[in-house]
């Protein structure tokens, strides 16, 4: 079973692949975590290269803003050296994706929405 810190980073990153970016000062009501836990949540996935924490201006105030960078994936072996052509596959964040068996059925996660896609989608 995961661990109550585990569940809320998998929310986050949720939130994030949804939203591409959330203000750090909304999400311990949102998410219900604590400053500590959360501050350890956003290092460890700043330090996989998920997300980059940034100051930026709103309405003339600076907020810290958590800004989702995507996620490292590899391309299995087995498709890489197939032979075949797998470039749609390869290319398709979905593919991939950790949240692809829930995605449309959970709020948090809907490919309507998703940053990830379409950014893909739109070709940057
Ligand atoms: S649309 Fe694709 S990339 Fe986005 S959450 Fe769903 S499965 Fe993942």
């Amino acid at each position: 079973m995961a661990s109550p810190l585990a569940n809320t980073m998998d929310k986050l990153r949720d939130i994030l692949v949804q939203r591409g970016s959330i203000q750090k000062n909304t999400i311990p009501e949102l998410l219900k975590v604590n400053q500590e836990d959360l501050d350890q949540i956003l290092t460890k996935l700043e330090e996989e290269g998920v997300l980059e924490r940034k100051r930026e201006l709103d309405k003339g105030h600076q907020v810290l803003k958590v800004i989702y960078k995507g996620e490292t994936t590899t391309i299995p072996f087995v498709l890489k050296d197939s032979g075949k052509k797998w470039t749609f596959l390869e290319e398709s964040p979905c593919f991939f994706c950790r949240n692809f068996d829930k995605c449309g059925a959970d709020p948090l996660v809907n490919f309507l929405k998703c940053t990830k896609l379409n950014s893909w989608l739109q070709g940057k």
